[in-house]
């Protein structure tokens, strides 16, 4: 096992080690235990490219750790204790801002809302955005492709990526920070280490998009009796709002129920209850009044032609907020409620609705009493497609069902060919489930790219790929 002193010895007087390795070995959520010899903390790309040449030589698997907020198990290392963590919390500088050029340069140790801060006070948006914001960080977005609720504007983390620094496999330094908009010279090497959960190197820096501050952001709330009408609602809004819809979050009864329930201070916005409910963002370039306005047109006319049934637009960031935290909060009441199988599938927008009328009924029959807890990025495509157990029922049986639940529905996934994963990536929770539906080519293509970039199979071994 390599330990710190070990490493140290190796490294100089200025390596660094956590102390406390116990919050780096588990998970987010509490799924995945490993062992490590030592956490190292580099704070700089030379000291990260000296670790990885170090393990390199000494066959030391590493696995990189950003925020540690990822819900797949990906930087958790096995239980051999053969592995290191990297940990990239030391680096987290911003390295630069060019407001001509809407481009701001950042180690990958900066944590996302520290991002986004600093673009807001050069008077620029970052728009990546997701609950976990306030702890995860560049370069586990970027590791993840981390999606959140503005893609339908704004893209995934790959979109908003311009150029990279990556420390190899061998522990060179690939230099590709470039800021620009077009380039093509060959093969695009940031797009394989973009979402590759640090099995093909490190990402130590990346150069990001910046866009023009909204001059306003409204929140509207709407009732909708299903998802073919949340459908129509999506291509409605997209008509009449343009390219300021930037987020638009389908939310079931069921979801807003267990909300009710574990957070009895949030309110609802509308009195009835719905079976599906709707909500809308929209980021207007020129003024609240004109953003209120097309809302309020949008939602007029989506109420007379029976695609919703009720909506509240929100008249204070207060308001707006509270609307956020409904949907926010789905995922925390959904724990407290107790044990739960995630899927975080992605579907072609056209199929969204008959996959889960089916879905929904191959479950209640494969799996009599779970509950569907379905809400997500509709705009997308992107359903957070969960399952708690059946009231009462033992939670040690209904994680034991995990594989036949996961058949299901990753069988009707399949079958409108979508992904296992939209958003959370493979690491160890999906791997075999993706080797399972993706075919022999394209594993074989994968394989190859692994085996090119990290000869050693030194880079987070057993993630990603079975
Ligand atoms: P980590 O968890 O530390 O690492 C994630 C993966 O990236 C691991 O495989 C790790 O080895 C690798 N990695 C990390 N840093 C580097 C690096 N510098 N170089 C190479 N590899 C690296 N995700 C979404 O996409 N959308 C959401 O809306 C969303 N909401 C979330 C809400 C909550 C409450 C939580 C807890 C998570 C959510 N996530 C979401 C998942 C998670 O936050 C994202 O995957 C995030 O991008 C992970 O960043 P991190 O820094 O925490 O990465
Ligand atoms: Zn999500």
């Amino acid at each position: 096992m390599p330990t710190a002193a070990e490493l140290a010895r190796h490294l100089g007087p200025d390596a660094r080690f956590a102390a406390d390795t116990a919050p780096f070995l588990t998970d987010w959520r509490k799924r995945f235990f490993g062992q490590a010899g030592a956490v190292a903390q580099p704070g700089s790309t030379d000291e990260v490219a000296a670790l990885v040449r170090h393990c390199a030589g000494a066959r030391i698997p590493i696995v990189a750790q950003g925020g540690n907020t990822g819900l797949v198990g990906g930087g958790t290392p096995d239980d051999s204790g053969n592995a290191i963590v990297l940990s990239l919390s030391r680096m987290n500088r911003i390295r630069a801002i060019d407001t001509e050029n809407d481009t701001i340069t950042v180690e990958a140790g900066c944590i996302l809302a520290n991002v986004q801060q600093a673009a807001r006070e050069a008077g620029r948006l970052f728009p990546l955005s997701l609950a976990a914001e306030g702890s995860c960080t560049i370069g586990g977005n970027l590791s993840t492709n981390a999606g959140g609720v503005q893609v339908l504007r704004y893209g995934n983390a790959r979109e908003l990526c311009l150029g990279l620094e990556v420390v190899t496999a061998a522990g060179e330094v690939w230099h590709g920070l470039r800021g620009l908009r077009k380039d093509n010279t060959g093969y695009d090497l940031r797009d394989l280490f973009i979402g590759a959960e640090g099995t093909l190197g490190i990402i130590t820096a990346a150069t990001l998009k910046l866009f023009p501050l909204p001059a306003a952001q409204l929140t509207a709330f709407a009732a909708v009796p299903d998802v073919n009408a949340a459908v129509a609602l999506l291509n409605l809004a997209k008509r009449r709002l343009g390219a300021s819809l930037t987020a638009f979050e389908l939310i079931s009864e069921f979801c807003l129920t267990l909300v009710d329930r574990h957070f009895p201070q949030s309110r609802r916005p509308l009195a009835g209850h719905s079976p599906y409910y709707v909500l809308l963002e929209s980021s207007d370039a020129e003024s609240a009044e004109h953003a209120q306005a097309l809302f309020e047109s949008l939602m007029a006319e989506a109420i007379e032609t029976g695609l919703v049934s009720d909506a509240a637009v929100a008249s204070s960031i207060a308001q707006s907020r509270a609307f956020w935290a409904l949907r926010e909060n789905i995922p925390h009441a959904q724990a407290v409620e107790g044990r739960n199988i995630k899927h975080d599938i992605g579907v072609p927008i056209s199929s969204i609705a008959r996959y889960v009328e089916n879905t929904n009924q191959a479950l209640a029959q494969a799996a009599p009493g779970v509950r569907m807890v379905v809400f997500g990025h509709l705009g997308d495509g992107n359903l957070h497609y969960n399952v708690s157990p059946a009231p009462g029922a033992d939670p040690d049986a209904f994680m034991a069902s995990e594989p036949l639940i996961n058949r299901v529905v990753y069988d009707a996934v399949a079958e409108h060919q979508g992904s296992i994963s939209a958003e959370h990536g493979l690491g160890q929770l999906k791997r075999e489930e993706n080797a399972h539906y993706k075919s022999a080519v394209e594993m074989a293509l994968m394989r190859s790219i692994k085996q090119a970039l990290d000869p050693l199979g030194i880079m987070n071994p057993g993630k990603v790929l079975p």
